[in-house]
């Protein structure tokens, strides 16, 4: 038997409902807000990541998917979205098209973690960028945009947190203060924070490790440092989200992972899924699509892992709506009835009506057993009688009640006309 690589999982046949769910949740909600879908390639040129997400993330420090095609470029499977909508952005010339250009995706990302519950090494995120604006009113309808999304899907307690990070003016001073503050510290700090404390101390932040996270509760608050413009971008986000009515906490230890968020950043942190619990985190890049030579075009979005999703809602019980799909399943009882029972069904099926009929040559009490298993909602019988007279006699599954029915007839039947 050969297994499926490790962090890798099947989506079955079973479960694909609580999937399509939370996708067709996620597009409605995108559409109400007036985002457009947009698919970029699962994979690109190694530089994308390195631009896009930042030179001294875990990301592309030590989670990426890179190789050599067969024509030696280096290429990475997408570990995260918002790179390569903003790579297409500026390829297909969006900057000059009506501003903001509002967009989601929903797609497979791949990372080269350490697979735990929540924590995979291919998953699947809904994202959202909302391109072309500094005004705050974005952030905040971005926000509300997530918010109504885990409302729709049913999830409670979850606690929303925001954070300003600055801009690139008022973050430098911060980040000295920062790093005078943790040099003092260093010998307390884990092997890989030494090494952030050179290159991005923010980093620092973000360290799971519990040495590094009680250095960090001595440490300088990025809310002190930042500049009147960054201060007021703040507060107007939170008071749109307090006049729409949604709960937040302002938490200055957030940072986010990627090197060119600005200003506003924001997760949505569960209690009820142990350590991994961010299931939704976003922010404002106004830096980022002009790292791949666009002019500066600011931008803000978020991300969703789908698995941590379902996870929270499983915790915490929400039923997932499993639709019943097949209306009629014809069970035959010998050869020329099979024939019937296969006609009718293509008949059916050409009137967009979903029904099944046995394949295995089962005996007719396994055919009312897998017509259960499948969730018919109505069984049509069909013996030598019924052939005979060219009628079904058909069972509800729900109330046991059964009624013969003329060939010509069962779509009345089905639709509650007769
Ligand atoms: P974490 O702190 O958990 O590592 P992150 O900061 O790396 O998360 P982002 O890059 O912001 O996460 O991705 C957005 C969302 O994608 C996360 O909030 C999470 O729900 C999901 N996610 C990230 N990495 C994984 C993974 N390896 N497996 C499953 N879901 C993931
Ligand atoms: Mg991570």
């Amino acid at each position: 038997m050969i297994n499926a690589p490790k962090g890798t999982k099947d989506i079955l046949p079973k479960d694909s409902y609580k999937w399509q769910f939370i996708e067709r949740t996620a597009r409605e909600t995108a559409a109400v807000y007036n985002a457009d879908e947009i698919r970029t390639p699962t994979f690109e040129h190694t530089e994308v990541f390195q631009r896009g997400v930042g030179e001294t993330t875990d990301i592309v420090n030590k989670e990426m998917y890179t190789f050599l095609d067969k024509g030696g470029r280096s290429i990475t499977l997408k570990p995260e979205g918002t790179a390569g909508v903003a790579r297409a952005f500026v390829e297909n010339g969006m900057q000059s098209t009506a501003l903001p250009v509002k967009m989601y995706y929903i797609t497979q990302c791949f990372r080269y973690e350490r697979p735990q519950a929540g924590r995979l090494r291919e998953f699947h995120q809904f994202g959202v960028e909302f391109i072309g604006s500094f005004e705050p009113s974005t952030d905040a309808e971005v926000i509300l945009l997530a918010k109504s999304f885990l409302d729709k899907l049913g999830i409670k307690d979850i606690s929303l947190r925001i954070n300003s990070i600055g801009c690139k003016k008022c973050r430098a001073g911060y980040q000295t203060a920062l790093k005078n503050y943790l040099s003092e510290k260093r010998d307390g700090l884990c092997e890989l924070c030494k090494e952030r404390l050179g290159k991005n101390p923010m980093r620092v932040l973000d360290c799971k490790n519990k040495e590094c996270a009680s250095i960090m509760a001595g440490a300088p608050l990025i809310t002190d440092y930042i500049c009147d413009e960054c201060r007021s971008h703040l507060e107007k986000t939170t008071k749109l989200l307090e006049s729409a009515g949604v709960k937040f906490v302002i938490d200055p230890k957030i940072v986010r992972g990627l090197d060119y968020y600005t200003r506003t950043v924001f997760e949505f942190v569960s209690e009820n899924i142990g350590a991994q619990g961010t299931v939704l985190g976003g922010g404002r890049y106004d830096g980022l699509i002009s790292q791949f030579g666009g002019t500066e075009v600011p931008g803000i979005g978020f991300a969703a892992g789908l698995e941590r999703l379902l996870l929270v809602m499983e915790n915490t019980g929400v039923v997932i709506p499993e639709k019943r799909s097949v209306k009629i399943y014809f069970a035959p009882m010998g050869e020329k009835e099979s024939e019937r029972a296969f006609a009718l069904a293509q008949t059916l099926r050409g009137l967009k009506i979903a029904c099944d009929t046995d394949h295995m040559k089962r005996g007719i009490k396994s055919q009312f057993k897998y017509a259960d298993k499948i969730g018919a909602e109505y069984v049509g019988v069909i013996g030598s009688d019924e052939y005979e007279r060219g009628t079904v006699k058909i069972k509800n599954m729900a109330d046991g009640s059964e009624r013969e029915v003329g060939d010509e007839d069962i779509i009345k039947f089905l639709n509650g006309e007769i």
